[in-house]
C-alpha cells in the first residue's frame, strides 16, 4: 500500500517551538528576533509574560542586552485564553512559571493553525528540569536549546547557579542573584555549599 499524500486545506499548519535553556542564554533575546522578523512580516501576533517577572516592565519583555518588545502581563493561563483573537502567533515568555494547562492550550491552538513561540528556563537553580517545560519540549515541532557562558571558566553553560541560601524555586532575580556555569563549575560550587 502506497502513501498517498493529502491537502485537507488551504489553513497553515500550526506549530509549537520552544526556546530553552539556562539564565542569560538569550533565550528573550532569540524570542525577540524571531517576534521583529514578524513584524516585518506585517504578520499579527501577540507576546505573553507572567505578572510574576517584574523586572524592567509590565508592558515588555526585555533581555538581558536591552532588546525589548511589547508584551501583555497575565497571571494565568485563562487570562491568555480571553485575550487571545485572531493572531496567527502567540509567544509566551518565562514559560515554566505558567501551570500544566498551557500544555493543552499550545496544542490547542497548534491544532488550530497557529504558530506558538514558547520561551522558558529548561531547568530551576539546582539543576532539575523546570516544570511544564519537559512536557512542552515533548509536545513541541521544534526546540531550540541556548547556552550561556560559564562566568567561571568561560565555557558552555547549562546551569542558572544561584548566589544566596535562598531556597524557593521560584526567585525572580537578575546577575547580583544567579550565574551562568558549566556542568563542572556547577558541580564544584554545588559541593561547596
Ligand atoms: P535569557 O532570556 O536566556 O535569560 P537574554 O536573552 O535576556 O537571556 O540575555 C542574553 C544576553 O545576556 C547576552 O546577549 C549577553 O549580552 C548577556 N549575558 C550576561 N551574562 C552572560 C553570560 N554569562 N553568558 C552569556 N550571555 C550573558
Ligand atoms: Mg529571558
Ligand atoms: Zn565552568
Amino acid at each position: 500500500m502506497f502513501f498517498e499524500p493529502k491537502i485537507y486545506s488551504n489553513m497553515s499548519k500550526g506549530t509549537v517551538e520552544v526556546i530553552c535553556g539556562s539564565m542569560f542564554s538569550g533565550k528573550t533575546q532569540e524570542l525577540i528576533r524571531r517576534l521583529k522578523r514578524l513584524e516585518i512580516a506585517k504578520k499579527k501576533f501577540i507576546i505573553f509574560k507572567p505578572t510574576i517577572d517584574v523586572r524592567y516592565d509590565k508592558n515588555k519583555i526585555v533581555s538581558h542586552n536591552k532588546d525589548c518588545i511589547n508584551a501583555t502581563s497575565v497571571n494565568n493561563i485563562a487570562e491568555i485564553k480571553e485575550i487571545i483573537s485572531d493572531e496567527e502567533v502567540i509567544a509566551i515568555d518565562e514559560a515554566q512559571f505558567f501551570d500544566a494547562t498551557l500544555i493543552s492550550l499550545c496544542n490547542d491552538l497548534a491544532n488550530s493553525g497557529k504558530r506558538v513561540i514558547i520561551c522558558g528556563l529548561d531547568m530551576d537553580y539546582l539543576g532539575v528540569p523546570f516544570g511544564i517545560m519537559p512536557s512542552l519540549m515533548a509536545i513541541s515541532d521544534s526546540i531550540t536549546k541556548l547556552h550561556a557562558v560559564c562566568s567561571y571558566c568561560g565555557d558552555t553553560a547549562n546551569y542558572s547557579y544561584r548566589i544566596g541560601t535562598d531556597q524557593n524555586r521560584i526567585k525572580i532575580g537578575e546577575q547580583e542573584e544567579y550565574q551562568a556555569l558549566c556542568r563542572v563549575c556547577f558541580n564544584k560550587k554545588k559541593n561547596c555549599e
